[in-house]
Order: C-alpha cells, then sequence, then structure tokens
C-alpha cells in the first residue's frame, strides 16, 4: 500500500496481514507514518496504490458499500473523540441505533450496558464526557467502537492523551479484549503493552515496514540498526 501528501511519500508499500483473533501492535519513530497506516486501514484515508481487505473482500466501492465495509472496522482515536452533548450511554447507542443494528432502543441500550460492564464504566452510563477522567473517556471510546460488532478495532496511540496515572486502566482494559480474542491493530508507544500482549509487531520507519514478527524477535534479537536506534532513543 502507497500513500502521499503532496510530495510526501508517507506510506512506501506497506504490507500487513492481520489475522482473526491476533493483536498486531506498531511502533515507530514519530513520523514514520503509523497513524496514516491505521487511517488508512479504516479508509478515513484513500490509498494511493493498493488496497485493503477486510473479512477477505477489498475494501472500496460505492458509497454504501464502504460505508458497510468501514462499520467492520472499529476506530479508538487518541484523543477519544467523543460526542460532548451525549451520555456514556448515549454516545454507545448513537450508530447502532442509525444503523438498526438492533431491534429497537431497549435492545441497543441492553448492549451497550453489557459493554460499560466490559470496560468498568457502567457506574458512569448517565455522565457527559466532560464529568469522566481521560481514562474513563477512552474506556467508553472503546465501549462505542465495540458496540457494532467490527471484525477489528485499531487503536491510534489510545493512551498517549492521557495523564501518566491513567494509562494503566485502558491498557488493562485493551489487554483483556486481547484475551478474549478481539481483532486487534495497535499503535502504540506502550513498549511494555507490545511486548506482553501482541502477538505479532510491526516496526515502522519511513513509511515502511522495517521489523516485523513476534515480540520476542522484535525485542530482543531483530539485529536492524534502525530498530536498535529507536529502542536507545525511547529508554
Ligand atoms: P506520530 O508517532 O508522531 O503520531 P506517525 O508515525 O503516526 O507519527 P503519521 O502521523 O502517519 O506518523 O505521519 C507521517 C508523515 O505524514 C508526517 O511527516 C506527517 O507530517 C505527514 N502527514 C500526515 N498526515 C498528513 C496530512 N493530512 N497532510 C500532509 N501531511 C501529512
Amino acid at each position: 500500500m502507497r500513500k502521499s501528501f503532496g510530495t510526501v511519500s508517507v506510506l512506501n508499500g506497506v504490507d500487513l496481514d492481520v489475522h482473526r483473533g491476533e493483536v498486531v501492535a506498531v511502533i515507530g519513530p514519530s513520523g514514520s507514518g503509523k497513524t496514516t497506516l491505521v487511517r488508512t486501514l479504516n479508509h478515513l484515508e484513500q490509498p494511493d496504490a493498493g488496497s485493503v481487505e477486510i473479512d477477505g473482500r477489498p475494501m472500496g466501492g460505492r458509497d454504501r458499500e464502504l460505508a458497510a465495509q468501514r462499520r467492520r472496522v472499529g476506530m479508538v482515536f487518541q484523543r477519544f473523540n467523543l460526542f460532548p452533548h451525549k451520555t456514556a450511554l448515549q454516545n454507545i447507542t448513537l450508530a447502532p441505533l442509525q444503523q438498526r443494528l438492533h431491534d429497537g432502543r431497549l435492545a441497543a441500550e441492553g448492549r451497550a450496558r453489557e459493554l460499560l460492564r466490559k470496560v468498568g464504566m457502567d457506574a458512569h452510563a448517565h455522565k457527559y464526557p466532560h464529568q469522566l477522567s481521560g481514562g474513563q473517556q477512552q474506556r467508553v471510546a472503546i465501549a462505542r467502537a465495540l458496540a457494532m460488532d467490527p471484525s477489528v478495532l485499531l487503536f491510534d496511540e489510545p493512551t498517549s492523551a492521557l495523564d501518566p496515572e491513567l494509562v494503566g486502566e485502558v491498557l488493562s482494559v485493551m489487554s483483556e479484549l486481547a484475551a478474549d480474542g478481539t481483532t486487534m491493530v495497535v499503535v502504540t508507544h506502550e513498549m511494555r503493552f507490545a511486548r506482553e500482549v501482541a502477538d505479532w509487531v510491526v516496526f515502522m520507519d519511513q513509511g515502511r515496514v522495517v521489523v516485523q514478527g513476534p515480540p520476542e524477535t522484535v525485542f530482543d534479537n531483530s539485529g536492524e540498526p534502525r530498530l536498535e536506534r529507536f529502542f536507545a532513543a525511547i529508554s
């Protein structure tokens, strides 16, 4: 896959397979194209060359077809992006109600409450985003993404906007999802999470995948100088 913005080539031929039930962590220096990669996976950005397949089918086509495919791909952003004038519960039920995913409002709310329980936020269903901490908002955002029953969940640096003491609660929800078999692609600066939770780690530099493999291979003995420079710079 390739992607440029004007004359800046941001993805220079990235090839990535994500298998069902797998957690893929994407790591790499600032500006290496990690965010652009996950945004392209969701067609928030169109690839200039190459394509994204979801459930074995290429994404694209007419608006309605693409919209249906994009619903298969959940997204959790760095800055939560909850709707500020809606409660946690309403944030979660909005898309499923619009898309008629359930048989009526009660069913949608029942599912939303289950998801709030899953992310440890059931006591806060009727709070608005401004009444919640960043970590709590991010947990609601994760529940919202799950509410569409996506095939894969994409995370773009989900903890990097959080105060340090709130990072753990979000990572622990993500670890539980991973243990439940949720398919996830996670752009992250949390090396411990990548090492302990991911099944596959992808190191990007300058728009390319430079090293990929199981965490023990990538973290312990890649022998790749660009990766070693990256680890040295962040440790
Ligand atoms: P970070 O860790 O700092 O978020 P990243 O690895 O996620 O970095 P990207 O955000 O994908 O990297 O950015 C890669 C390059 O693409 C950067 O040089 C950035 O300035 C450029 N870029 C990203 N989005 C756009 C855009 N919409 N228009 C122009 N340039 C862009």
